[in-house]
């Protein structure tokens, strides 16, 4: 239990469950996303550019500016032994108690010689005077750096047993460190290599426990083969393809057919449908939904969100209004009642199609027939509730949708339990998206570029990352950019704001406004879905574009450019990465996913968090891959080959996703 560690009580534990922390294992098992290797070095040589750590005493009191709510300014002169500089930190006025003249610290941060100005971005109480690794992590508003590195410290002390997912006779193979050794060494790194070795233990072991499941699935695949097996009339199916406001891309009618010869198969279909965004997944999930329905079956299709699945509700009902299939949609925010009304119809037979969130994964929500079983943005999903989802009809089929174009190699790896499906072409109505890279100092040049697009009566998306650590400094906020975008256009343009911490009620009236084009420019951070659809929108001005990976900014500007109107997207980075000109080359998915595979190929231990793709800890799909594919190999050895009941832990791994009963 957390509350057993000194240091935690309950305002620390709803803290640390908010960064999904609940147990002991899983605070040994947040791991730090990037580590900070401090050397105190002396101010002759530091060079204006880089970030420097410097030793020194308090020379004069400290003094304090409140210059705005949320912003306030510390600053004092700080003695070297040999020179005496002004250094300065922002928001950082509560640690104003603990500097008193004379006092020995480290600031951390850069110096401008010419003006002898030091702005920090870190002091450190305790001075440091060798090199000292120090491990950074992310963290949430309620809890300090330094209070987690006690937490973890406590708790390390424990000698609370972890246990390792690696068969014995691979931990000797390899030669890994020992799993409780590994995990000190990730929190308290002793120097560089105990890192790297800690690393890849905890990647492999991590990467091992998922390929275990994904070939455990795979091998139990194949036996059920259960007959299961229906004739679609395609007349009816072709029927209300006619009824649709557009052609179909060869690639759609393709994904339908395959859909199809699944459906008219004794086999269970497990297919996954891999397309770029835009590329028109939902119309062929629709379609799958609807030959499942003139079957005489049930049909459900899950989205990762709220929004998302109101939209695809909102379509369908569009799409479907002159046939007769009932449609509900449940998520956590439907009523009482009418969810327990549903759940009643859903029993009797009385609905069609179910649209929901995961919440349709609950044990309450029984289906008289379910016969297919519709995912969307699946990489969202991990492999138990990809579980979870078949447990539900045991004979279902199911069909995966996925925006993550990802190489085939790498497909074919994390989804070998699937049939994949490309879509590759795009609606022919659409005009490529045009993208362009912008520095911050060239700001003025895309605001007078989104005031063009708006007096067009075109809407516009601005995203910005959006930190809560500590020590980071420079990037924008959303609100911090709402401000400065109402002050550019004089308050006179409807802006909102939509992140992760709103409620759903009010996500849903701000997105429902910008639908109804009544907000002009939308602030989001990432949480607004990538399968959002408001075709009026044209613009897209990234913020901080480097902090993204190139799959997750793909699928951002997927949201515009869904029409026949001229589109950009705008990235707005002051540093020059290649990986960001591939954006400005390429509107393929598939192309934009192999290049940043090859230019990401190996180790970068230090690398930004990784964002997107799939929910790892540790392991980085792209970076890992060659680990990912041995993992793939022994844990198929593995289960190829071991008595299981001798491997207690891999079984329960086993067990615990098992739903042959
Ligand atoms: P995604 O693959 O990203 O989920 P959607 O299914 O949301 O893409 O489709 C994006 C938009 O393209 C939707 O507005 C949809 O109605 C439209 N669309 C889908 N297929 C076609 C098509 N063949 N021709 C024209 N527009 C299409
Ligand atoms: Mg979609």
């Amino acid at each position: 239990m957390l509350d057993e560690i000194k240091g935690i009580g309950p305002k620390t534990i709803l803290s640390l469950n908010s960064l999904g922390i609940y147990t002991l294992d899983d605070l040994l098992n947040y791991f730090p996303y990037r580590y900070n290797v401090l050397k105190p070095v002396s101010l002759s040589t530091a060079s204006d550019d880089d970030q420097v750590l410097i030793n020194g005493y308090i020379e004069n009191p400290i003094k304090v500016f409140f210059i705005k709510k949320n912003l306030n300014k510390l600053s004092f002169k700080l003695n070297t032994g040999t020179e005496l500089i002004n250094v300065t930190i922002f928001n950082r006025a509560f640690i104003k108690p603990n500097l008193s003249v004379g006092k020995q610290i480290s600031v951390l941060g850069k110096y401008n010689r010419k003006n002898n100005t030091f702005v920090a971005n870190d002091i450190k109480l305790v001075p440091i005077l060798r090199e000292t690794i120090e491990p950074v992590y992310h963290l949430n508003a309620g809890l300090k750096r330094s209070s987690f590195i006690k937490i973890i410290d406590n708790a390390l002390s424990k000698n609370y047993f972890v246990t390792n997912n690696i068969p014995d006779y691979l931990m000797n193979k390899y030669k890994f460190v020992d799993k409780m050794v590994a995990i000190k060494d990730i929190h308290k790194p002793i120097n560089l290599q105990s890192i790297k070795d800690s690393k890849l233990m905890l990647i492999y072991e991590e990467l091992f426990t998922f390929m275990l499941k994904m070939n455990y699935l795979k091998l139990n695949q194949k036996n059920v083969d259960e007959f299961y097996e229906r004739m679609i009339k395609e007349e009816k199916v072709n029927k209300f393809i006619e009824t649709l406001p557009f052609t179909l891309t060869n690639d759609q009618v393709n994904a339908i057919e395959e859909i199809k010869n699944d459906f008219n198969n004794p086999k269970r279909m497990n297919r996954l449908i891999l397309g770029d965004v835009g590329s028109g997944k939902t119309i062929v999930a629709f379609i799958a939904l609807y030959m499942n329905y003139i079957t005489g079956y049930q049909g459900v299709m899950m989205a990762p969100t709220e929004i998302l699945a109101k939209q695809h509700y909102e379509n369908m009902i569009n799409l479907f209004k002159n046939f007769d299939l009932k449609m509900e949609l449940l998520t956590s925010s439907t009523l009482k009642k009418t969810r327990s009304d549903i759940i009643k119809r859903l029993a009797s037979g009385d609905v069609d199609v179910l649209i929901g969130t995961h919440s349709v994964l609950n044990d309450e929500i029984i289906f008289k027939n379910l016969g297919l079983v519709v995912t969307d943005e699946q990489h969202r999903f991990g492999v138990n509730q990809r579980n979870m989802l078949q447990k539900k009809g045991r004979l279902s089929d199911v069909l995966y949708l996925s925006a993550t174009p990802i190489p085939r190699t790498l497909a074919l790896t994390l989804f070998g339990d699937m049939d994949i499906t490309e879509i590759k072409s795009k609606p022919s109505n659409r005009k490529p998206i045009e993208t362009k890279l912008f520095k911050n100092k060239d700001i003025k040049d895309v605001l007078f570029m989104m005031l063009d697009e708006i007096k067009k009566g075109h809407q516009i998306y601005v995203v910005a990352p959006l930190i809560e650590d500590e020590n980071e400094t420079g990037m924008e906020t959303v609100k911090e950019l709402k401000n400065k975008i109402d002050t550019a256009f004089n308050h006179k343009i409807p802006i909102d704001i939509l992140h992760g911490k709103l409620k759903n009620k009010d996500k849903e009236e701000i997105m429902n406004n910008f639908k109804l084009n009544k907000t002009k420019i939308l602030i989001s951070t990432t949480v607004i879905e990538v399968g959002v659809d408001v075709k009026n929108a044209t613009m897209m001005v990234i913020f901080n574009a480097e902090r993204f990976g190139l799959a997750t900014l793909h699928q951002l500007r997927g949201r515009i450019g869904r029409n026949d109107l001229e589109s950009k997207c705008i990235l707005i980075s002051d540093y020059d990465t290649p990986r960001l000109k591939i954006l400005e080359e390429s509107n393929d998915g598939f192309y934009i996913s192999e290049k940043d595979f090859e230019l990401r190929g190996s180790g970068d231990l230090f690398g930004v968090k990784q964002s997107g793709d799939m929910d790892f800890k540790i392991a980085n799909m792209k970076t890992d891959f060659k680990i990912l594919q041995q993992c793939a190999l022994d844990s198929k050895e593995f289960l190829e080959n071991v008595d299981l009941n001798k491997y207690p832990i891999q079984k329960n791994i086993i067990d615990s996703i098992s739903f042959m009963n």
